[in-house]
């Protein structure tokens, strides 16, 4: 339980199957006390960075698994700092988490259960929580989930037309991910369009190393482009997004692939990184299409394209739409990405305004069409503050 003296100060972590994410927050401010992250894990010298106090510092582990790896990162930790709660990032939380929780035993095998759903990344986040019990025994977790802002979709836009036993049986339905980011940007978007969150209907592009679309109504999810994996959709770094689903079948006769070949050239083999044939990178790709190469062009184009397509066909479900805002690594740094996907959008009208374009990004948040035309936003992703929030929130109800 926070205590009165000194400002709720929350622990974030987030495991990834190769990854640890981590920062120590004060939710109330948004300041960040530690921030850094483990890359590299599963190979034999994973990097630990971090930051505290604008000091950047780095080693490398000689122990290369989460347990070992959060052990470091709870040591450097400052002593005088005390931590209040732990707020995890937990990846699926299937149709049983449609929120976010304490973590409790009931809770553990839950995110268990889940795991056949997200085989790479909820053991990962399973590890983390077992090895923050194991430091913090006595202080609270809180579980917050990707798929979590999704359970509100309905069954229309969830439900894939297969046989309906596959759906009641083995729960294989959309669940849609990045929801951490959606929840908060649609909260900042609220702030910026001066517009109560319960009056909005958004659609937001949280475009990273993956990519998704969601349309938000009223604070809620009602369509996305995520699927059962986060491998359906949009174009990504490496990953194709939707494919005709024959395609499995084609490969496997006619190249001899296996299902695991199949799936590794589908996630890890695709996207910019396949069409390219040279990086997964939007930045590569846009400076090696400014100098003439004609295959990072086409990978920018069929992102664009794709991107616009899914923007337009998510408003299907909205009974209006007040802004279009751009997330994530590439959506809030490529200003090229944004000024070509609003090209496509002739329906909408929107007027890029260019000097408004260049001005935002990663460190500012606002319009970048002109006032009197459709307004598109870019508002920077903040996925920590989010857990820490949420993580706040529940200790608090938890304790009054
Ligand atoms: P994220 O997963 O949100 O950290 O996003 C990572 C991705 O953002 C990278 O793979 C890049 O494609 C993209 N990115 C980051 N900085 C830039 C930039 N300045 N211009 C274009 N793309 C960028």
């Amino acid at each position: 339980m926070p205590s009165a003296h000194h400002p709720t100060t929350i622990l974030v972590i987030n495991c990834g199957s190769s990854s640890i994410k981590f920062a120590v927050i004060q939710p109330q401010t948004g300041i960040e006390l530690v921030i850094g992250q483990v890359d590299r894990l599963g190979e034999t010298h994973p990097t630990l960075t971090w930051k505290i106090n604008t000091k950047q510092q780095q080693l490398t582990l000689s122990r290369s698994n989460h347990t070992a790896a959060l052990q470091k990162i709870i040591a450097l930790i400052p002593e005088d700092l005390e931590i209040d709660a732990i707020g995890h990032r937990v990846v699926h939380g299937g149709e049983q988490f449609t929120q976010s929780v304490l973590i409790t035993d009931d809770v553990l095998a839950g995110i268990e259960h889940c795991s056949s759903l997200a085989p790479l990344h909820n053991p990962a986040n399973l590890a983390g929580i077992h090895a923050a019990t194991t430091v913090f025994a006595d202080k609270p977790q809180v579980a917050v989930f990707d798929t979590a802002f999704h359970q509100t979709l309905p069954r229309r836009a969830f439900m894939y037309a297969i046989p309906y036993e596959w759906y009641s049986q083995d729960r294989f339905r959309r669940y849609g991910f990045h929801g951490t980011s959606y929840a908060y940007v649609a909260t900042e978007a609220a702030k910026k369009l001066s517009k109560p969150l319960g009056e909005l209907s958004l659609i937001i592009a949280h475009l990273g190393n993956g990519c998704s679309v969601c349309a938000v109504e009223a604070g809620r999810s009602i369509d996305t482009s995520m699927g059962l994996s986060p491998l359906e959709g949009l174009v990504m770094g490496t990953r194709s997004g939707d494919v005709d689903p024959a395609l499995h079948a084609f490969l496997a006769t006619h190249k001899g692939w296996t299902l695991d070949r199949i799936m590794q050239a589908l996630n890890q083999e695709s996207g910019l990184l396949g069409l390219s044939g040279q990086s997964n990178d939007m930045r590569t790709l846009v400076s090696a299409a400014e100098q003439g190469n004609d295959r990072a062009q086409l990978a920018i184009e069929v992102f664009n394209y794709r991107l616009a397509k899914s923007i337009m066909a998510l408003t299907t479900g909205l009974s209006q739409l007040d802004a279009i805002v751009f997330t994530g690594g590439i959506g809030e740094n490529s200003s090229s990405t944004r000024a070509e996907v609003l090209t496509y959008l002739t329906l909408l009208q929107p007027t890029l305004d260019p000097e408004r374009n260049a001005q935002h990004g990663t460190q500012s948040a606002g319009r970048i069409t002109s006032d009197d035309s459709f307004p598109c936003l870019v508002i920077p992703t903040n996925e920590e503050l989010m857990i820490a929030r949420e993580t706040l929130t529940l200790i608090s109800t938890s304790t009054s």
